[in-house]
């Protein structure tokens, strides 16, 4: 008795394998296939796939986080010059600064790369909001001002996801 349904793996012709890919519908075998949400892929399948996603280019990573740095350097400085004023109540404050501004910061970001984008780019701009407020979180600590410090900080908790979800496109639940 023959079965011809049996189908062996693309890439290990010894392996006997029932698996198919979802996208080219070659067989492979379970240590060649990709688990992804739409279903089992072939390794090449599943590179062709990230290269849609990922449009980034060289220059992305400049402007991208440039913008970032830069925006957020600015919100820093606002956030520490309010915060030594108001003192206390900053920290009601800092959390609205840190949403408002985050989003604002996103859609800048958005605009300048222009919809090209990739993971590596979404971290280097989140990373660029955590370096633009370096600066003047680290004066703030040099001069002793604690409640602009942790007005940075609460900014920074709030803004940094916010940009990385937003440049993402993951939608986050509120
Ligand atoms: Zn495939
Ligand atoms: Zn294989």
């Amino acid at each position: 008795m023959t079965d011809s349904t049996v189908t062996y793996c693309y890439a290990h012709p010894t392996r006997e394998t029932s698996l198919r890919c979802k996208r080219c519908e070659r067989p492979m075998c379970a240590s060649c296939a990709v688990r992804t949400p739409t279903g089992y892929l072939c390794k090449e399948c599943v590179r062709a796939q990230q290269k849609t996603f990922d449009t980034a280019e060289w220059y992305d990573y400049l402007t991208g986080t440039g913008v970032t740095i830069v925006l957020s350097l600015i919100t820093s400085i606002l956030v520490a010059f309010i915060g030594s004023f108001i003192g206390f109540f900053m920290f009601f404050l800092a959390a609205g600064i840190g949403s408002g501004a985050g989003t604002l910061i996103a859609n800048l970001t958005l605009r300048v790369l222009n919809k090209r984008r990739s993971r590596a780019l979404f971290v280097a701009c989140a990373a660029g909001v955590v370096l633009g407020a370096l600066p003047a979180a680290i004066l703030l600590l040099l001069t002793g001002n604690i409640y602009g410090v942790i007005g940075v900080v609460i900014y920074l908790v709030i803004a940094t996801p916010t940009v990385y979800s937003r440049i993402s496109g993951i939608q986050l639940t509120r």
